[in-house]
C-alpha cells in the first residue's frame, strides 16, 4: 500500500475519530500521523488511543507516526458570579491576585508570575482576542487595563500577552506529567506549545532521552524573532496558526507561514502547516474554495505536512476532510507548475556526506528516470536529507528500526518500509529492489538507486550510492 502524492497528512484525534474503526478508516483515507491534542485528552484516553492506532498499523503492515500535542503555558482567568460578564469599550477592568470570583470591574489571574511581567501598555487578548484590553497600570499584584475592544468575558477564557516576554518555560507542571505519560506510551513525536525560546527545549529534550523527537510549535511572536536558533534546536516545527493569529495581526500569518515553511526546509527539518485548513468541513462534507486554495498553498510551498485539527477531532465529516487534502494533495502535486516551485525553494547541500549524496541521488534519478530513491536509514537522517532535496522520484526509507519509520511518516515524500537488519550491501541492494517492487514503485527491467552508509549501522555515514537494476527474478525474491 502506497501514497501516490509527496505531502503527509495529520489529523487530529478526538471524539469523532477514536474508535479503532474509525481510526482504519481515516488511516486508508490518507492520514500518515495522528495527533493527540493533550489539551483535551486524559492519560487512559491517550494510551487507548496509542493502542488503537498501533493496532491499525499492525493490520496495515506499515509504519504510522503518533504525534502528542502538549498543551503548554495556556494562560486564563478565573471565574465570573455570573459566569460572564459584558464590558464597554473604554471602561476599566482589572486582573489581580484575588481568587473571588470575578465581577464587571475585576477578575482573578492565576498566574503570579504573570500579573508581575506585565508592563503598561502590554495588550491582553482574551478568547482568542475577541475582547482586546490594554495595561494601563501595575503593580505586580494586579493589572489595571482599559478595555480596547470586544464586549464579552466570561468564566476561564484564554489570555494571550503578544506584547509581554513571559517568565514562563515551555512547560507547565501539567505538561511534564503528560510527557512522561506520552513517553511511556511510546509516541514518536511530541509537539511543544507557545515555546518562546530556545532554551524552551531543553528540559523536554532532558526527558525525553531520545524517545520521542520534538516539534516546536511556533504561536508566538516572540518565537518568531529567535526562529533560526529554535529550528537549530528543534527536530520539527508547527506552523500554529490558530494562537499565532491571535499573537500576530492575523494578516501576517501568510507571510510568517512562508518564512517558516521556507527556513525549515532549508534546515531539512519537517514542517506541519496547521489549523483551519477545512475549518468549514466540520459541519459541511464540501470545503470552501478559500481552504482548499489555503491547503494547496501549503503543499505548493513544499511543507512538509498538512493538519486537520477540529475537522478530524470533533467534526461530522472527519473521513471526506481526510479524503479531500488527499485529492487535493495528488491534484497540486501533478499541476504543471508544481515541480518548478517546489525546486525554486531548493536550497544547496550543506557540505557533509549526507548531503553530497543525497544531491547527486536526486540528480542521477532525475537523469536516468529512475523509480525510486531508496536509503537504507537506521536512525532516519540519511532519510531526511533526501527528503530535503524534494526529489520528483519516490523516496523509499528502509529501516531495521520501527521507530524510524514512524517518525519519518511525517516527512516529505518519504516511504517507510521496516526490514529486517541487512547483511552487506548486496543485500540491502536485492531488499531495496524487491521492497520497491513489492510496494509498487518499481517494475522488472527498471532501475533504482540506493543510498545507505558503510559500513551498515554507522549513524550519520552515508558515504554511497548505487544504481541498482530491478531484475526478473524480483517477483520470486
Ligand atoms: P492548538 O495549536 O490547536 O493546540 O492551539 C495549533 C494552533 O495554535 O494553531
Ligand atoms: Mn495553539
Amino acid at each position: 500500500m502506497r501514497r501516490s502524492r509527496k505531502v503527509k497528512i495529520l489529523a487530529t484525534s478526538g471524539p469523532a475519530s477514536s474508535d479503532e474503526a474509525m481510526i482504519a478508516k481515516l488511516f486508508d483515507a490518507g492520514t500518515d500521523v495522528f495527533r493527540i491534542n493533550m489539551s483535551h485528552t486524559d492519560h487512559d484516553l491517550m494510551r487507548t488511543l496509542v493502542a488503537r492506532i498501533r493496532s491499525v498499523e499492525e493490520k496495515a503492515g506499515r509504519p504510522i507516526g503518533i504525534l502528542a500535542d502538549l498543551q503548554g503555558p495556556k494562560l486564563r482567568v478565573g471565574k465570573f458570579k455570573n459566569t460572564k460578564e459584558e464590558l464597554s469599550i473604554g471602561q476599566t477592568f482589572t486582573l489581580d491576585d484575588n481568587p473571588e470570583l470575578g465581577d464587571a470591574t475585576r477578575v482573578h489571574l492565576p498566574h503570579p508570575e504573570i500579573l508581575a511581567a506585565v508592563e503598561a501598555g502590554d495588550r491582553l487578548l482574551i478568547d482568542d482576542g475577541k475582547l482586546a484590553l490594554k495595561a494601563v497600570k501595575t503593580d505586580k499584584r494586579s493589572i489595571q487595563c482599559v478595555v480596547v475592544a470586544g464586549t464579552w468575558i466570561s468564566d476561564k477564557k484564554g489570555v494571550s500577552l503578544p506584547d509581554t516576554d513571559l517568565p514562563v518555560g515551555a512547560l507547565t507542571d501539567k505538561d511534564r506529567k503528560d510527557l512522561d505519560a506520552v513517553l511511556e506510551a511510546g509516541v514518536d513525536w511530541v509537539a511543544l506549545s507557545f515555546i518562546q525560546r530556545p532554551e524552551d527545549l531543553a528540559e523536554a529534550r532532558k526527558i525525553a532521552r531520545g524517545r520521542a523527537l520534538l516539534m516546536s510549535k511556533i504561536e508566538k511572536p516572540q518565537a518568531v524573532t529567535r526562529l533560526a536558533e529554535i529550528i537549530e534546536l528543534s527536530d520539527a516545527l508547527m506552523v500554529a496558526r490558530g494562537d499565532l493569529g491571535v499573537e500576530m495581526p492575523i494578516e501576517a500569518v501568510p507571510g510568517i507561514q512562508k518564512q517558516i515553511t521556507r527556513a525549515a526546509r532549508r534546515a531539512g527539518k519537517p514542517v506541519v502547516v496547521a489549523t483551519q485548513m477545512l475549518e468549514s468541513m466540520i459541519t459541511s462534507p464540501v470545503p470552501t474554495r478559500a481552504e482548499v486554495s489555503d491547503v494547496a498553498t501549503a503543499i505548493f510551498e513544499g511543507a512538509d505536512a498538512v493538519m486537520l485539527s477540529a475537522e478530524s477531532a470533533a467534526g461530522q465529516y472527519p473521513v471526506e476532510a481526510v479524503a479531500r487534502m488527499n485529492r487535493i494533495a495528488e491534484e497540486v502535486e501533478s499541476d504543471p507548475n508544481y515541480r518548478a516551485i517546489i525546486t525554486g525553494q531548493r536550497t544547496p547541500p550543506e557540505q557533509t556526506g549526507a548531503d553530497a549524496i543525497a544531491d547527486a541521488a536526486r540528480q542521477i534519478a532525475e537523469t536516468l528516470e529512475l523509480s525510486a530513491i531508496i536509503c537504507w536509514t537506521g536512525s532516519g537522517s540519511t532519510g531526511l536529507r533526501v527528503s530535503r532535496e524534494r526529489p520528483k522520484s519516490p523516496i523509499i526509507a528502509l529501516s531495521p528500526n520501527i521507530d524510524t519509520g514512524r517518525r519519518l511518516s511525517l516527512a516529505w515524500g518519504v516511504h517507510c518500509v521496516i526490514t529486517e537488519d541487512a547483511h552487506n550491501m548486496s543485500d540491502v541492494v536485492s531488499r531495496a529492489c524487491r521492497l520497491a517492487f513489492r510496494d509498487g514503485f518499481a517494475k522488472p527491467g527498471q532501475r533504482v538507486i540506493v543510498v545507505a552508509g558503510l559500513p551498515l549501522g554507522t549513524p550519520g555515514a552515508t558515504n554511497m550510492l548505487r544504481i541498482a537494476f530491478v531484475g526478473n527474478d524480483v517477483e520470486d525474491l
